[in-house]
C-alpha cells in the first residue's frame, strides 16, 4: 500500500505522530510496518551531529502538535519566561492548546481535524465559543461540542472512536453530552512522548 505524505513524516522521525486519525490506531500504520526512514537510504542509520539532533527534536515536536515555526518560537519564549524546567513547560503549553485538548478528548480524530473544528466554531470553553486553536486551556475548564454541532458526521464519528484511541488520566469525558473536563495538569510522566525536550532548550540557548 502506498504511504501517504503525512505517514512519510512519521517514518522520517521514526515516531508515530498520529497525523492520520483512525488509521494510526490500526496495523496499517506505516511506522508499525516499517520503522526506518523513507527513501532509498532510509535504512542506513545516520549519526546526527549535536546540532542535527537538536533540530530534529524541534521538528518532531512541531510536527506532532502541528505548530508552525513562529508559533513554536513564541511558545518557547513563554516557557522560558515561566518558572520551572523550560523544556517541560514548553510541552505543557503545547499540550494545553485548545486544539490538542479537543483531540485528546477524542472530539477530533487527529490534531489537524480538531484544529479545524475549533476554527469552524464547533467548540465551547466553559460555555463560550472559542475559535482560536492556540487558546490555552486551564485546569478545571470544561470543553464541549456546541449542541447544534453534535450531529456533524465527522464529529460523531470521532467521538464514537474516542475510547479506542484512549483517554488520558488527567481528563474526564462525558461522551453522551460531548463534554470534557480538564481535571488536572498533566505531569511530564503522563505525557508519554518519546521526546528529549532538553535538546530543544539547548538549540534555542545558543
Ligand atoms: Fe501514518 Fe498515523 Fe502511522 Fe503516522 S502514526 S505513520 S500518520 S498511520
Amino acid at each position: 500500500m502506498a504511504h501517504t505524505p503525512v505517514c512519510r513524516i512519521c517514518r522520517r522521525e521514526g515516531l508515530k505522530l498520529f497525523l492520520k486519525g483512525d488509521r494510526c490506531f490500526t496495523d496499517k500504520c506505516s511506522v508499525e510496518r516499517r520503522a526506518y526512514a523513507p527513501g532509498q537510504h532510509g535504512q542506513t542509520s545516520k549519526k546526527l551531529s549535536n546540532y542535527g539532533s537538536q533540530l530534529r527534536e524541534k521538528q518532531k515536536v512541531k510536527r506532532l502538535y502541528g505548530v508552525r515555526e513562529r508559533q513554536f518560537r513564541k511558545t518557547f519564549s513563554e516557557a522560558d519566561r515561566k518558572k520551572g524546567v523550560t523544556g517541560e513547560t514548553l510541552l505543557l503549553l503545547l499540550e494545553m492548546r485548545l486544539d490538542n485538548i479537543v483531540y485528546r478528548f477524542g472530539f477530533g480524530r487527529s490534531r489537524a481535524e480538531a484544529r479545524r473544528f475549533v476554527r469552524q466554531g464547533h467548540v465551547l470553553v466553559n460555555g463560550v465559543c472559542v475559535d482560536i486553536p492556540s487558546y490555552q486551556v486551564s485546569m478545571g475548564d470544561k470543553i464541549e461540542i456546541k449542541e447544534k454541532s453534535r450531529k456533524v458526521p465527522s464529529i460523531v464519528e470521532s467521538v464514537e472512536g474516542a475510547e479506542r484511541r484512549g483517554l488520558s488520566g488527567w481528563l474526564k469525558l462525558d461522551k453522551e453530552n460531548f463534554l470534557g473536563e480538564v481535571t488536572a495538569l498533566p505531569s511530564r510522566a503522563q505525557l508519554t512522548l518519546p521526546i528529549e525536550e532538553q535538546l530543544i532548550v539547548e538549540l534555542y540557548s545558543k
